[in-house]
């Protein structure tokens, strides 16, 4: 952990950077991965699942009978949840679909957008250390909204060469179309170029760690688009003199048991809340059983007392969390003045775990400082928007002078023909 007091302006540019990988290696690893899956397909699958996922396995295609089997190996109450989950999760992504509005912006010319959903998606479930079936939710739910057609799923497998029955379920009950076990950046490699059991996909979404974050990014080079750069889990949190310390301590180790390489962040205007966050985060953690992984991410984390709660505001949009809570007594006031964040959890009992699973808003958000430029899944994320216009006569004659002397001046004169030709049709 490391602690500061009222650190200078000029230091916070250190302060807000995320622990990653160094550049170069990983670039050299996933080109490797990359070349392995173009040359050899499945097979190379076959033997990146046995490097990195100590996993033998005969197919990378889940069989229809696995998924039927998983139903009855996952418990009534957690088939509820996933169920309450999903439906939340549905409700509030439905709500996202926008309602098409013909705009005429001169008489008799009329635009308009439609969405048409991406043909065919690729989601990836992390599972190097943890199986998260809520992932499934957050992505095939909005995916199965949206009309996607194929929705395929990658996820890698356990030592057994199985994938967890809770996965397996979620992606039935949300309509994925196919299920692979292939994790990592081969995933990624897979859903890209294609291999003799996975297709190739227009877009491909989902978390995962800084290798499947480098995959995405690198995958763009084949004309494929990803959804957000969506690593290492994080959260900021700010606090005043009402927050609750040991709720506090929950959050930050609910993002620090994530991975080794996630970073969480505590700011208080409040030097007694510091003190007994630090001491209920070390309390928690020892009973936590993912605490080596949580203990050496706190090891990159830092608790920050700042002297005011604008000033606290004012690092959080500089660090653009992809998790930020505001453990405040009026956090409301302060909701204007947020300006970059994936997702925001507004007083004592907005756990961010709330979002993680069941509330209802997408947990896919933008990590290190990406929240500057993207915003999290949603519905949007699985469509296309496609203009559409129709000109009358009468449109085309309103607007027609004004696209001819815009032609002209632009040196395109079959730009301007293809108005002069009609407007002289209709003499
Ligand atoms: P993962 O599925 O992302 O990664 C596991 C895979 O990493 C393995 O199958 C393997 O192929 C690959 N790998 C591991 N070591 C490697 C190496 N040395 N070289 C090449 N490839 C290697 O699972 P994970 O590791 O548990 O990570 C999940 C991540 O997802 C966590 O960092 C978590 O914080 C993050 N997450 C982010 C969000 C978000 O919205 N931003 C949401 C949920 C989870």
């Amino acid at each position: 952990m490391r602690l500061n007091t009222y650190p200078q302006k000029e230091t916070w540019s250190e302060l807000v950077k995320r622990p990653v990988l160094k550049r170069e290696k990983l670039t050299e690893t996933i080109t490797e991965i990359f070349d392995e899956v173009s040359k050899n397909g499945d097979r190379a699958l076959i033997e990146f699942n046995k490097k990195f996922d100590n996993a033998e396995v005969e197919t990378i295609k889940v069989s229809q009978k696995e998924v039927v089997e998983a139903e009855s190996l996952v418990g009534d109450a957690l088939k509820s949840a996933i169920q309450q989950a999903r439906e939340n999760i549905a409700r509030f992504h439905a709500s996202q679909v926008p309602q098409t509005e013909k705009i005429e912006t001169v008489k008799g010319v009329v635009c308009w957008r439609e969405n048409r959903a991406i043909g065919k998606v690729g989601i990836y479930i992390p599972g190097g250390t943890a199986p998260l079936f809520s992932t499934v939710l957050m992505l095939a739910v909005p995916a199965q909204l949206a009309g996607c057609k194929e929705i395929v799923l990658c996820t890698p497998p356990d030592k057994e060469g199985k994938i967890n029955p809770a996965i397996l379920y979620a992606a039935k009950l949300c309509g994925v179309t196919e299920i692979f076990r292939t994790g990592g950046a081969q995933a990624i490699a897979a859903m890209t170029l294609g291999t003799e059991s996975i297709p190739a996909v227009y877009k491909i979404f989902g978390p995962g760690n800084q290798y499947v974050v480098a995959a995405k990014e690198f995958a763009q080079n084949y004309k494929v688009a990803i959804d957000m750069p969506a690593g290492p889990s994080e959260v900021l949190i700010i606090a005043d003199g009402e927050a609750v310390p040991a709720f506090c301590a929950a959050d930050l180790l609910s993002q620090a048991e994530h991975g080794s390489d996630s970073q969480v962040v505590f700011l208080t205007t409040d030097e007694k809340v510091l003190e007994e966050t630090v001491r209920e985060t070390e309390k928690q953690l020892a009973v936590l059983p993912r605490n080596e992984m949580a203990a050496e991410a706190l090891r990159n984390s830092h608790f920050i007392l700042m002297k005011t709660l604008e000033e606290a505001l004012e690092f959080s949009n500089q660090y653009a969390p992809e998790h930020l809570i505001l453990a405040m007594e009026n956090a409301e006031q302060y909701i204007s003045g947020i300006e970059n964040a994936g997702s925001v959890f507004l007083g004592n009992y907005s756990c961010e775990s709330a979002g993680d699973y069941a509330s209802g808003t997408n947990h896919t958000l933008p990590t290190n400082g990406f929240a500057k430029n993207y915003s999290g899944v949603s519905l949007d994320s699985f469509v296309k928007k496609i203009t559409f216009q129709n000109l009358s006569e009468e449109g085309l004659k309103n607007l027609g002078k004004t696209i001819e002397v815009m032609a002209e001046a632009e040196g395109l004169s079959a730009h301007r023909s293809a108005v002069s030709i009609r407007l002289k049709a209709t003499e």
